[in-house]
């Protein structure tokens, strides 16, 4: 007796949540199974093609299934690659998927729904129907097979074996039916039928079945139509079409199919929002399914997420995820290309140069981005939905590389503006500008409602100017790197001049700089290199003061590039403007004649003040409340 050896832990919670799953979708066991399958065979065709010794023809593979009524087995067999000993040990024992399975919560139940629908749980799932999983397995290459036997989390055994031919064989012991679950519908021939048709129609090597059929006697009378007249016979049939679904006329095609294909090839439990197939032809010859997801896988945002498109040749999978394929700002796009242009044999490094694939993929590009045109024009309301789940990937892609794809997406972009606050392009809002509106107004800030309360964007809200809102973090940094969309330039409303004023006004707020500039002089003075200047605001309506800033960092971009810990501290140059319609600026005017010191506390004051509404921190809040706390005692 083989000695049992336990799972490794992570593998043993998933194997105890698939044995007790309440999950509707059992069915999606063999699915796993035939994929499993598929993926042994193509490694061992992929061999085949470069190395004669394997000494097989495509037509020799296939996978079976065997039902077994009577015994209450099914069983699925290839001949694919097969697995060693160690293989075995490694890829059934502990849990295989590449770090996507999170547990967030173990001991939530309607957990296990969400996580089987949404990633491929694998080989596991076979524990949902099953109460013993036997597989017995002949690594290419070795002369020796191996038996892996496991009834759940007690563990598993791996003893030798006596299989001859090469591949796997994988047996399930059918739990027995409860009162709510028929686990012998699996062994049914029309149950498998269908359950092949639905998940695994497309897989390219045959899936193959002993079906029961019956057929008219030759001797049978001819009038004679009763059960005698008919005779039992076994048909090895093969259940899938096989052609896979890019190959197939579009025509042909129901969005179901695409949508069918997408859930289960890309382990997505929700329908994509567009799929586009294409068939190209011209300098390059091929074929492509693409798919952009209705929502951000969970890990889209972190560095875990690996881009990539499926790259096929003539039918066979050369790469699973082909980065080459999709620029950064498209990563979010799942699918994959088939071409006969690519060679088999084509290493990664090669292929990084490939002229044919670097055509592919600029091809590729360009009808991701029409689609995405399309729906923007004529499909707000997706792409709005698409917006919300990837524009801060597309905005992104503006700020990369210094700008170098700027082009390709700013007239994808969205923002929210003042107007009815929606989201907005950048062509809209610059279509609705006022005839005397110089500058593409925005502001920055955590949330609408915090920029709304801006004193910057009082005054233009009245003049009836739009104000893109920016709640991104990567919002500002984008846009500094687009600089103009068409010959308008970008103005935060928190930058210098607004570019609002008459010469008129220009004059009058130049004759009350002059007028009160010894006291402007000591505010700044005052404020010990805090701001670089205390002026004379003209974008203010009803609020006293406001910081303002010039040069390459605004407010925004200092509070964020301080999030980062490992960043160095940034400042932005600050100027504190003083609305000279405000009752302060008449009661500093008295206090610069009569109470320097009084004066300079209410400089510090107005500056922390003006620091707060911007959403800054304050350098001594203990300060702040003192001073304002004798005031309020006088
Ligand atoms: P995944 O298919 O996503 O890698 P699975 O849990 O389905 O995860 O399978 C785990 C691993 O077990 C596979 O990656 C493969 O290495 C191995 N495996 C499973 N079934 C077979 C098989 N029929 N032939 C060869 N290897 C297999
Ligand atoms: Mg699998």
């Amino acid at each position: 007796m083989a000695e049992t050896k336990q799972f490794k832990a992570e593998s043993k919670r998933l194997l105890d949540m698939m044995i007790n799953s309440i999950y509707t979708h059992k069915e999606i066991f063999l699915r796993e199974l035939i994929s499993n399958a598929s993926d042994a065979i193509d490694k061992l065709y992929f061999k085949s093609l470069t190395d004669d010794q394997v000494g097989m023809n495509k037509s020799d593979f296939a996978i079976n299934i065997i039902a077994d009524k009577d015994a209450g087995t099914l069983t699925i067999t290839d001949n694919g690659i097969g697995m060693t000993a160690d293989e075995l040990e490694n890829n059934l024992g502990i849990i295989a998927n590449s770090g996507s399975f999170k547990f967030k919560n173990e001991n939530e139940k309607s957990e296990d729904v969400d996580i089987i629908g949404q990633f491929g749980v694998g080989f596991y799932s076979a524990f949902m129907v099953a109460k013993e999983v036997r597989v017995r397995s002949k690594a290419y290459g070795s002369d020796k097979a191996y038996v892996w036997t496991s009834c759940g989390v007690d563990g598993y055994t791996i003893e030798e074996d006596d299989k001859e031919t090469v591949g796997t064989e994988i047996r399930l012991t059918l739990k027995d039916d409860t009162e709510n679950e028929k686990y012998s519908e699996y062994l049914s021939d029309f149950r498998i039928k269908e359950l092949v048709k639905k998940y695994s129609d497309y897989i390219r090597f045959p899936i193959k079945m002993d079906v029961e059929k019956s057929r008219r006697k030759e001797d049978a009378k001819e009038d004679d139509y009763s059960d005698e007249a008919y005779e039992k016979y076994i048909e090895n049939e093969t259940l899938n079409s096989m052609v896979p679904l890019w190959r197939k006329n579009k025509n042909e095609l129901k969005p179901e199919d695409y949508n069918n294909f997408y859930k289960e090839k890309f382990y997505d439990y929700a329908d994509p929002l567009k799929y586009i197939h294409s068939k190209v032809e011209g300098a390059t010859t091929y074929d492509s399914l693409l798919f952009i997801p209705s929502q951000a896988p969970y890990n889209f945002y972190s560095k875990d997420y690996e881009k990539g498109l499926q790259l096929y040749s003539s039918g066979v999978l050369i790469m699973d995820k082909c980065a080459d394929l999709l620029p950064d700002y498209f990563s979010f796009v799942r699918g994959l290309v088939d071409s006969a242009d690519l060679s088999l044999n084509i290493s990664r490094e090669m292929l990084q140069h490939d002229h044919q694939l670097k055509l592919i993929a600029k091809s590729i590009e360009k009808s991701i981005k029409s689609e995405l045109k399309k729906m923007l024009n004529n499909d707000r309301e997706n792409y709005e939905k698409f917006w919300k789940s990837f524009g801060v990937q597309l905005k992104f892609g503006v700020y990369d590389n210094y700008g170098r794809d700027k082009d390709a997406v700013e007239d994808l972009l969205l923002f929210t503006s003042s107007a009815e606050k929606k989201l907005v392009t950048l062509d809209e809002y610059v279509s609705r500008m006022k005839e005397d509106q110089k500058y593409i107004y925005y502001a920055a800030g955590d949330s609408v409602s915090k920029i709304e309360a801006l004193p910057q964007t009082e005054l233009l809200r009245d003049k009836g100017y739009e104000i893109l809102y920016f709640t991104d973090n990567v919002d500002e940094f984008a846009i500094k790197v687009l600089m103009r969309h068409g010959e308008k330039e970008f103005r935060n409303v928190s930058e210098g001049d607004l570019g609002i004023d008459s010469e008129e006004q220009k004059e009058e707020t130049k004759k009350l700089s002059e007028d009160n500039k010894d006291m402007l002089a000591l505010i700044t003075e005052s404020l010990g290199g805090k701001v670089k200047e205390c002026r004379i605001s003209d974008k203010l309506k009803s609020h006293p003061v406001c910081i303002s800033s010039f040069g390459q960092i605004s407010l925004e971009m200092e509070k964020i590039l301080n999030q980062n810990p490992q960043n160095q501290k940034v400042t932005s140059e600050k100027v504190l403007e003083i609305n000279p319609n405000h009752k302060i600026f008449a009661a500093m005017q008295k206090l610069f004649e009569s109470d320097k010191d009084k004066f300079k506390d209410y400089a510090s004051i107005l500056y922390d003040q003006a620091l707060l509404i911007e959403g800054m921190q304050i350098e001594d809040p203990v300060e702040f409340s003192n001073k304002i706390c004798s005031l309020m005692a006088q």
